[in-house]
């Protein structure tokens, strides 16, 4: 098997047949084959009866695995790279925001040019509003800041590597999944291309502002202890403040005797110290959560079912 396309699919009822045609049509003729990984991530509408007849179908190689519940597409990703067959495997979405026929593109570049491990894509324009586009832009600019990896703020996790490549990333057994982070950790030499982003053929996005924040706190989390040293560094000018206020106190006392005791200046520093205190515990909070999850040792994803191609199995699955 030449290529595995891995297709992550949440809620996407009306699109992946249509995804699937695209996929035919871009790759009439190539010469090689190509089979389709669907996740079917917990939906809550027809995805997973949509998906079962392309199976039955077979037009092209289709195998589905399919989650007991959303785990998200980190967790879907994951999977379909364990049941990816190809020597080559592209993560792509399923709203044909993302268009095959870039694949065929990455494919014929890890051909002719084997330096490359990895062939990603970059946005040339990001059709975004501009708040969110501001907010995308902090978090990468604090983020390269922060960690030793270093992220590209245009590249999205539209990418076909080779399965040396794969096989690192799932070595990478972590529960909080943060695929940018991953695919800058392990490394490769990685060739970018520019692709614009197509609307999505059908539904909503399933980012939202929220889960969106919560996706880059993940992430700097992930990929950086660097919080926790804010943590230290503001205990270290909090305590040498306090040395010098503490012997500007006795200095006062012996020499002039104090007068008034300052209430202005007790309730700020009450309340600098105290606000401080509790912002270091809850970065503190925030790792040891990870740490307290990641020590449960759960599987990333639970799959209830899987359709495979080749053996005609139903069985269950934990990754
Ligand atoms: N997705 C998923 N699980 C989720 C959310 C999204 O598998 O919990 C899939 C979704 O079906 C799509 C891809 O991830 O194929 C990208 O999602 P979306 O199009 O909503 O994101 P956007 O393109 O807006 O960044
Ligand atoms: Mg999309």
């Amino acid at each position: 098997m030449k290529l595995s396309l891995v297709v992550p699919c949440y809620n996407e009822a009306e699109n992946v047949a249509a995804f699937q045609d695209a996929v035919i049509a871009a790759f009439d003729g190539c010469g090689y084959d190509y089979e389709l990984v669907f996740i079917n991530d917990g939906s809550t509408d027809a995805t997973l009866h949509n998906l079962k007849k392309l199976h039955a179908a077979q037009k092209c190689p289709t195998k589905v695995i399919s989650f007991s519940r959303n785990f998200g597409k980190e967790a879907g990703i994951y999977a379909g790279l364990q049941h990816a067959r190809g020597e080559y495997i592209c993560l792509i979405d399923a709203d044909l925001q993302q268009r095959p026929e870039v694949v065929r593109q990455m494919v014929e570049i890890l051909d002719l040019e084997p330096e490359y491990d990895v062939v990603a894509a970059f946005q040339e324009r990001r059709r975004e509003n501009r708040i969110l586009s501001f907010f995308k832009k902090s978090f990468y600019c604090v983020i390269n800041r922060l960690s030793k990896v270093t992220l590209r703020s245009d590249a999205s996790d539209f990418r076909t590597f080779r399965r040396s490549v794969r096989d690192s990333i799932l070595e990478l057994a972590e529960y909080h999944r943060f695929s940018k982070g991953i695919f800058a950790w392990v490394g490769f030499s990685t060739k970018f291309i520019p692709y614009t982003v197509c609307r999505r053929a059908s539904g909503a996005t399933k980012w939202g502002f929220k889960k969106l924040m919560n996706y880059a706190i993940e992430g700097i989390i992930a990929y950086s202890t660097a919080p926790l040293r804010l943590a230290t560094i503001l205990g270290g000018i909090s305590s040498v403040a306090s040395a010098v206020y503490l012997i500007a106190v006795i200095l006062e006392k012996l020499f002039r005797g104090i007068d008034v005791p300052g209430y202005a200046t007790q309730t700020v520093l009450i309340l600098f110290f105290g606000s401080a205190q509790l912002l270091c515990l809850g970065i503190i909070g925030e790792y040891v959560g990870k740490i307290f999850e990641q020590s449960k040792h759960r599987p990333i994803y639970i799959a209830k079912e899987i359709l495979d191609y080749e053996q005609e199995t139903k069985e269950e699955k934990r990754g």
